[in-house]
């Protein structure tokens, strides 16, 4: 048997690693446009691989095959990732449920893989990025050379600097597959005129994304701004959401509700009323964030808050918890960490990778209509995807 694995990425070395297990006869091949396979692997979760999640459920991606997807993730949670690496040399630890290498280094994970690869005789070929596959009477032919099953691992359109342009989907598209219009996902925001007042602020917040009076989804952590619009790894997971139509609502007093949080500033008014709002909030929030509260609330803020009534206090606390931000676009691919859409995952059977298409033709990873949330979920749709259609390349 003859196996083509396009893409040597987390999800392309997993398929061989596990084909080979499957069927150690098997000859495959990966091929890698880059000189080297796992390139992006090195750079995720800031160099330490977040690889995983102790929390694996079907609430933490996107698709537009929900059930399939919920198929695919069953019995293929943190434990057996986890098992994955470990049976790799690679032990795993948790921090607030991120799942990374003992040694958080990314670079133990691609070694790893790669050692994997040359002890079961996978074969790489790197520096050969492919143009193109065909396939006849039964065969694909790949880099020119002929082969019994194809598995396309070529990743989607994020970070094309690491070597992933979106390639694949043409490839998919070519062998007769629906491809969902591919989005930039965890990737910054964009709003109207950007936030150049307020560029270089951090504030723990929570935030909510809007469209068309609908909640889509909330979020808690540290919001950063910038002169184009909004960042920080809350704003990253809403990002997912984005189509066309976004409102972002900050909510500067995460942890008190209204009324509390009015309660507070009272008090606090009653010793330190006679600063401006910009310097009384200053222990809760910069400057400029408490000016554009302000703004927001038609309160001018150079009056002193002694001056306030209680009703002013009550608009600022309000605006507060509702700093509105509208929403233009989301940054572009080379800011993405990841695609959302991608091959359709209900022509794919989501045991065993194989395309419903074509007959010995698979798929893994991001190439697939599944988008994670941040904290290790696409690196897990990476392994668990790769290892199941590496379980059934070389099945008959
Ligand atoms: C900066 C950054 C940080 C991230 N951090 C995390 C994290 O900590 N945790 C997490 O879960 N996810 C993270 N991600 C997302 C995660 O890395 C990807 O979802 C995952 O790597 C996808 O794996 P893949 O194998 O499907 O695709 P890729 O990793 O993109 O691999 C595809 C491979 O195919 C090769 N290729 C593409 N086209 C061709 C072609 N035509 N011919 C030959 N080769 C080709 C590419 O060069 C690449 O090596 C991060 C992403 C980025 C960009």
């Amino acid at each position: 048997m003859r196996i083509a694995v396009v893409g040597g990425g987390a999800s392309g070395l997993t398929a061989a690693i596990f084909a080979k297990k499957t069927d150690p006869s098997a000859f495959v091949t990966v091929f890698e446009g880059n000189r080297r396979v796992g390139k992006k692997l090195l750079s995720t979760g800031n160099g330490r691989c977040n690889l995983t999640n102790a929390d694996i459920s079907p609430e933490h991606y996107i698709t537009h095959s929900p059930e399939a997807l919920k198929t695919a993730l069953e019995g293929r949670g943190f434990d057996f990732v986890r098992d994955m690496f470990a049976g790799l040399g690679v032990p795993v630890t948790l921090e607030e449920g991120r799942a990374y290498p003992r040694s958080m280094r990314a670079a133990a994970v691609v070694d790893a893989l790669r050692f994997e690869c040359a002890r079961l005789g996978v074969e790489t070929a790197a520096e050969t990025k492919i143009g193109g596959v065909e396939y006849s009477a039964g065969a694909f032919t790949v880099g020119g050379a002929g082969f019994d099953r194809l598995c396309l691992a070529c990743g989607g359109k994020a970070a094309p600097a690491q070597g992933s342009d979106g390639a694949g989907f043409d490839m998919a598209q070519s062998l007769g597959h629906k491809v969902y219009t591919p989005y930039p996902a965890l990737v910054q925001l964009r709003t109207n005129g950007g936030e150049k007042d307020l560029k270089g602020v951090r504030v723990w917040a929570g935030a909510r994304a809007v469209s068309k009076g609908e909640l889509l989804r909330e979020e808690v952590g540290e919001v950063q701004f910038t002169d184009y619009g909004l960042s920080g790894i809350p704003i990253m997971q809403l990002s997912n959401r984005f189509e066309g139509d976004m409102e972002i609502f900050l909510d500067l007093f995460p942890e008190e509700e209204f009324g509390a949080a009015v309660e507070v500033l009272l008090a606090m008014a009653e010793h330190t009323g006679d600063l401006a709002m910009p310097d009384f909030m200053g222990g809760y929030f910069s400057k400029p964030l408490t000016r554009r509260v302000c703004r927001q609330c038609g309160l001018d803020p150079e009056r002193p808050v002694e001056q306030y009534t209680v009703r002013d206090i009550k608009r600022f606390v309000n605006a507060a918890k509702a700093l509105r931000f509208q929403v233009t676009g989301t940054n572009s691919w080379p800011a993405a960490q990841t695609t959302r859409g991608g091959v359709d995952l209900n022509e794919v059977d989501p045991i065993s990778m194989r395309s419903k298409i074509l007959g010995g033709l698979f798929f893994a990873g991001e190439i697939l209509d599944v988008c994670g949330d941040c904290g290790g979920y696409n690196l897990h749709w990476a392994w668990i995807s790769g290892s199941r259609a590496g379980e059934a390349l070389c099945l008959k």
